[in-house]
C-alpha cells in the first residue's frame, strides 16, 4: 500500500518583463511541491511534482501550515484508489479541504491545486503510465486525444514595443508551428488597440487571433470594444469585463455576435456554476478558460466537467487558462477544445516537455510515466533540489 514519506515545499521566481491590461508580472513567484512516496522504483522512491499556474502568487503559507499536514496526517488508507494500488487525487480533495468553511475561495484554490498536480503524477507513476492514459483508464474516460490543439498567448504590451515588433512575435509564433494566436487588448486607448489588432491581421486571419482585455472593462467600454472589434470574427474576445460581473457579461453576450471566453479567474464548481447561471455563456459558441490548478485542482476540475456536462456544454469549449503540460494531458484525456500556451514565458514551469514541437498548431502527448517533467530539464532540477 503506498504511502507518503514526506511534502517538501518552496516558492520560485516565475519572473517576466510582460504586461497585461492589469499587471505586470515581473514580480510573479509560484509555489512548487514534492511529494516523495515509499514506492521505490529502480532504487529510488518515486516522487510526485507540481506547481501553481502563472497569474497567482505562491500560496506557501497555506500549504505549509493546512493543506500538506492534513495529506501526511490522514489515514493512509484514506488517501488510495478502491484497489489500494495508487493514490486518489480525488479521495485526497476532501482530505485536503476538510476544515475549510464553504465561499470565498482565494488562495487556499492554488494551494490545494498544487498538491493534487504532485498526486496526479504521482498516482500515474506508480502505474508507470502517461497521466492522460491514466485518467482515461481510471476515469473510464474512453480512448484520448492523442494530440491537443495549442495556441500561442502572446501580445503582451512592453515599453518601446512597436507594431512591427507585435507582428513580428506573431510572425515567430507561426514559424514554431501554432496557428492561432493571443494579444492582449485594454492597456492603451482603443484606436491604439485597433490600430495594434489590424497589425496583426496584416500576418493572420481574424479567426486565428484571438484578443483578451484581461477583465479590464466596465459595461460602456465592453460594449465599444465588442462593436469594434465584431467586423473582425475574431476567434474570441476573452475577459472583457470583471471576473465576478456576470451582469456586465450577459449584456455583451447579448449584443456581440462572436465568440467570448471567461473562467480563467474562478476558482471552484460553484464560482464555474454561477458563470453558467447568470453570464448569458453561449454553449454553441462560447469558451470556458477555468484553470484546473488555481482552482482545487484536477479531482475538482472533473467536478466542474460533469456539472458543464448537465448544464449541455460538451468539453470541446473548454480551453484551459495556464500554459503548462499537466494542462495538456487533461485537455487530451478530457478531450477538451485545446490548451493555452505561452511561448518562452513563465519559466521554468510553463511550457511543455523539451522535445515538444508544435505542428499544425497541435502537439502530441509524451510517453514517460507522470506528467513527464522528468523531460523538462530546467524544471527537474528545480524540483528535485526540493527533496535531495
Ligand atoms: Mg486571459
Amino acid at each position: 500500500m503506498p504511502r507518503i514519506i514526506s511534502i517538501h515545499e518552496g516558492t520560485i521566481p516565475i519572473s517576466s518583463s510582460i504586461a497585461n491590461a492589469y499587471i505586470d508580472f515581473s514580480r510573479m513567484d509560484c509555489s512548487i511541491v514534492a511529494i516523495v512516496s515509499d514506492v521505490v522504483r529502480d532504487g529510488r522512491p518515486l516522487v510526485g511534482y507540481g506547481f501553481s499556474s502563472n497569474g497567482r502568487y505562491s500560496a506557501s503559507d497555506i500549504i505549509r501550515r493546512r493543506i500538506a499536514p492534513r495529506l501526511v496526517e490522514a489515514d493512509p488508507g484514506s488517501l488510495l484508489t478502491g484497489d489500494g494500488v495508487t493514490f486518489d487525487p480525488v479521495k485526497a480533495l476532501s482530505v485536503m479541504t476538510s476544515g475549510e468553511k464553504p465561499g470565498g475561495h482565494g488562495e487556499r484554490s492554488v494551494a490545494v491545486g498544487v498538491l493534487d498536480m504532485a498526486l496526479h503524477d504521482l498516482a500515474a507513476k506508480i502505474e508507470d503510465k502517461p497521466l492522460y492514459r491514466w485518467l482515461s483508464d481510471r476515469h473510464a474516460l474512453g480512448e484520448p486525444d492523442e494530440s491537443v490543439f495549442v495556441y500561442a498567448a502572446g501580445g503582451y504590451y512592453a515599453p518601446g514595443k512597436t507594431l512591427k515588433d507585435l507582428q513580428e512575435e506573431m510572425r515567430r509564433f507561426l514559424g514554431l508551428g501554432y496557428t492561432t494566436v493571443k494579444m492582449k487588448i485594454g492597456g492603451a486607448s482603443l484606436t491604439e488597440d485597433l490600430r495594434r489588432i489590424e497589425a496583426v491581421l496584416d500576418v493572420v486571419d481574424g479567426s486565428r487571433l484571438a484578443v483578451d482585455a484581461n477583465g479590464r472593462f466596465d459595461l460602456a467600454t465592453a460594449l465599444a470594444y465588442g462593436k469594434a472589434l465584431e467586423p473582425y470574427a475574431l476567434a474570441w474576445y476573452e475577459e472583457p469585463g470583471d471576473p465576478l460581473d456576470h451582469a456586465l457579461h450577459a449584456t455583451l453576450a447579448e449584443q456581440y455576435p462572436g465568440p467570448l471566453a471567461t473562467g480563467e479567474n474562478l476558482f471552484s464548481l460553484q464560482d464555474a456554476r454561477n458563470l453558467l447561471r447568470y453570464a448569458g455563456m453561449r454553449p454553441d459558441r462560447d469558451i470556458i478558460q477555468i484553470d484546473p490548478v488555481l482552482s482545487y485542482g484536477l479531482a475538482e476540475y472533473l467536478r466542474i466537467h460533469a456539472m458543464l456536462r448537465r448544464h449541455g456544454w460538451s468539453p470541446r469549449r473548454c480551453i484551459p487558462h495556464g500554459g503548462h503540460q499537466f494542462a495538456l494531458h487533461i485537455s487530451a484525456a478530457l478531450k477538451l477544445g485545446g490548451n493555452e500556451s505561452y511561448p518562452g514565458e513563465f519559466e521554468p514551469t510553463g511550457g511543455f516537455t523539451d522535445d515538444a514541437v508544435v505542428e499544425d498548431g497541435r502537439i502530441r502527448l509524451p510517453d514517460l510515466p507522470g506528467i513527464g517533467f522528468e523531460n523538462k530539464a530546467k524544471l527537474h532540477q528545480v524540483f528535485q533540489s526540493l527533496h535531495t
